[in-house]
């Protein structure tokens, strides 16, 4: 049997940071570099290509990169068993979830990273590359979507969050836990998600910027005037279940008159409520007043899904309806 093949498409981040001599690091190690630091990879029987896609911090990605990415790993697919990205933590379960939602590839697609620098003692990086180009030539990972492999774990992109500023434990997946894990060299997969829509923008692309809006104690809602015409669409970080303070309403039923408007949990875990409390700003006034559930995607991953709903032309029904899809 031919050895599997996987291309390794670097973007940046911590994973491929070195010294910038001024005691401070920056992302410029190329793909090649990350493979060498990989201790038992050349000994593994896997064939891996790698190649520089960007080499940025993961707060300079753009969706613009992320779709020029989603085109390169189309092209790449049918030429490999596995596709794996490394990137920086900071908007890794993003970038996850955008590729999970706009490619299709017929092979796993794998995102991984690090928390500690090359430069640290004991630094992340190689065992998080390993773990993920074992995953990414494993049969069980295939038609799974994009996957996050972090500190030996295997997550959904639709579940994944960072966590954490500083652990390598960062990533974790709040209401399900992970789909498996990775143990002397060893996938294990427990459970399997149905896979998400496959969302593709149209051509031309139709204006798609969305706002995510964060609420809290004491909000008078005036941060709400500044979502103009430069927005198509907007996501409220709301309190709890999906709740608002009441000075927001009628800033509220204005902006879902001419945009379609999420409510999203800044809790961090959990779904938004539906059927619950019904004073004003609560869960049941938001649905009557034509907020979009976004069920138990995080106000992040809803604005990536809001996004590519809002690039592929998609109406009023197909929003709420692929959001529910995804709860
Ligand atoms: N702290 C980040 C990382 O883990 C930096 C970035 O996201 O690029 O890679």
């Amino acid at each position: 049997m031919a050895n599997p093949t996987v291309c390794v498409l670097a973007l940046g981040g911590t994973i491929a940071s070195a010294s910038d001599g001024k005691g401070g690091v920056l992302p410029n190690l190329d793909a090649a570099t990350l493979l060498a630091a990989v201790p038992g990879l050349d000994s593994s029987g896997v064939e891996v290509s790698a190649s520089t896609f960007r080499s940025v911090s993961s707060a300079s990605l753009t969706l613009d990169d992320l779709a020029q990415l989603s085109d390169l790993i189309a092209a790449e697919a049918p030429r490999h068993d596995g596709i794996v990205i490394t990137q920086g933590t900071d908007t890794l379960e993003e970038s996850s979830f955008y590729l999970d939602l706009v490619t299709d590839p017929a092979v796993p697609l794998v995102l991984t990273g690090a928390m500690r620098n090359p430069t640290l003692a004991g630094p992340d990086g190689p065992a998080n590359l390993l773990a993920a180009i074992q995953v990414a030539t494993n049969e069980q990972a295939r038609g799974l979507g994009a996957l996050v492999v972090f500190n030996d774990e295997i997550h959904a992109a639709r579940s994944v969050r960072k966590a954490h500023t500083t652990s390598t434990a960062a990533f974790v997946s709040p209401d399900a836990g992970p789909l498996g894990r990775v143990s002397e060299n060893v996938v294990r997969l427990h459970r399997r998600l149905s896979p998400a829509p496959t969302i593709r923008p149209v051509t031309p692309t139709p204006p798609a910027n969305v706002a995510v809006v964060t609420t809290y104690l004491g909000d008078d809602g005036g941060v709400l005037d500044a979502i103009d015409e430069r927005y198509q669409g907007l996501v409220i970080a709301g309190l709890g279940g999906g709740h608002v303070p009441g000075p927001l309403l009628d800033r509220i039923d204005r902006l879902t008159a001419r945009m379609p408007v999420v409510i999203a949990s800044r809790t961090g875990a959990g779904p938004i409520l539906r059927t619950t409390y019904s004073f004003p700003g609560s869960d049941r006034d938001l649905a009557r007043r034509g907020l979009i559930s976004a069920g138990s995607l995080d106000p992040y991953k809803s604005r990536v899904l809001l996004h590519l709903l809002l690039a592929s032309g998609a109406d009023r029904a197909t929003f709420a309806d692929t959001f529910e899809q995804l709860s």
